[in-house]
């Protein structure tokens, strides 16, 4: 049931290639898979609701559609069409949840009771209204002194995962023989504060959504324990077990402890950091930060690997398992109705092409074009569905 959750090369361990140390400072790269399958999990765990008209995603909570009064007549009709045809709906949707017709769109708020959120379009791009938001697009920043050309924006760092004691509960560990264990968690925020004090002397103003390797929010696994047992139940497991066997246990993700611990350090991380971001921070940009790796094969009999590439991710690329929740479909109107998407993806493609310049790297190509759209010009650019770049309300580059 959840195993496909994972692309092949996800759950096995990692391989890496031969000096691993010094590859690691060379292309920046590594560790157990990373966002291959953040939201993965998502579409094929079926949440639990507080209460049975609520259709919302796992740990997410009723979405507040009047807020998007707000975005009244600040969009146009084509402009509306192409990011929903091209960016956030590639994958296609149910032909209730969104109508899109000439001088409105009606977004469907909730199935059972059959409430819709209508939308009226600007009749032409000078009559639009303004886009109501909290952080600034580079066109509205005060110009800037040539030494110091991000004087004024706000950059949030976001290490990806936690690294230190929790790096094997995360599965972003490894460890060659009895070598120093490589974490991802810890080599993130390691390339954060080496960055911190790069876009510093730049003139940016940097904060950190993550600067040691503490969680910010304060649940642990054991506060999900009820929940990871309705979670099974729910998902066909009638009788789930409290406990993981062992490593290689082939069921251990239908266990209360494998499915509470994600419940901890993905979703609700994830959504206290977004809530960090959304309500303290206040940033103009987000930059999240993986390290991804490929499958070792056996783990009794890891083999390196020389296989190398990068990516990075913008949101959108919605799954239609994904818009049938009715705060993921909330979520992508109010990110496409912000316009983030015209910030991050000419970022994106710059960030992109000065990587590419640097590592001499290939893109990375997803096996499937299942849960991505390749976007941009520089070919290394997909949009994706990732908690991080959803619940971030603001331009956000994954990276
Ligand atoms: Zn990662």
């Amino acid at each position: 049931m959840m195993k496909e959750c994972r692309s092949p090369n996800d759950k096995v361990s990692p391989r890496f290639p031969r000096g691993a140390s010094d590859f690691v400072i060379r292309h920046l790269s590594l560790v157990r898979h990373s966002f291959i399958c953040h939201s993965a999990f998502l579409l094929l765990l079926i949440p639990v609701a507080l209460e049975a008209a609520d259709n919302v995603s796992v740990l997410g909570s009723k979405p507040k559609w009047d807020v998007l009064e707000h975005y009244q007549e600040t969009i146009t009709r084509d402009e509306f069409a192409h990011l929903i045809n091209d960016v956030y709906c590639t994958h296609g949707f149910a032909p209730d949840l969104i109508e899109v017709n000439t001088d409105t769109a009606r977004i469907l708020m909730n199935r059972e009771s059959q409430s819709f959120f209508t939308l009226r379009f600007a009749k032409s791009d000078s009559s639009r209204d303004p886009v109501p938001r909290l952080w600034h697009s580079a066109k509205s920043l005060p110009s800037a002194k040539p030494d110091k050309p991000l004087s004024s924006l706000r950059i949030a760092l976001d290490p990806g995962h936690l690294g230190g004691e929790w790096a094997k509960m995360e599965e972003r560990w490894f460890q060659v023989g009895s070598t120093q264990p490589v974490q991802e968690g810890d080599l993130a925020l390691k390339v954060a504060r080496l960055l911190a004090a790069r876009l510093r002397e730049l003139g940016a103003k940097v904060s950190f959504v993550r600067n040691n390797n503490e969680p910010i929010t304060p649940k642990r696994p054991d506060d999900f324990r009820e929940l990871a047992r309705k979670i099974l139940i729910k998902n066909g497991v009638p009788q789930p077990r409290a406990d993981v066997l062992d490593p290689n246990d082939p069921e251990k993700e239908q266990t209360i402890r494998w499915q509470s611990e994600i419940l901890f350090y993905r979703y609700s991380e994830i959504r206290r950091r977004a809530a960090l971001v959304n309500f303290k921070l206040h940033p103009d940009l987000v930059l999240c930060l993986h390290f991804n790796a490929e499958g070792w094969g056996d783990p009794n009999n890891p083999t390196l690997t020389d296989t190398n590439h990068f990516h990075l991710l913008v949101n959108g690329s919605f799954l239609q398992q994904e818009l049938e929740y009715d705060d993921e479909r909330f979520e992508m109107i109010r990110r496409l109705l912000s316009r983030a998407y015209d910030e991050e993806l000419p970022l994106a493609d710059a960030v992109a092409t000065a990587m590419a310049r640097e590592t001499q790297l290939p893109p990375y190509q997803y096996p499937t074009t299942n849960s991505t759209t390749k976007v941009g010009a520089s070919g290394y650019v997909y949009a994706r569905n990732l908690l991080a770049t959803r619940l971030y309300r603001c331009p956000v580059v994954y990276c």
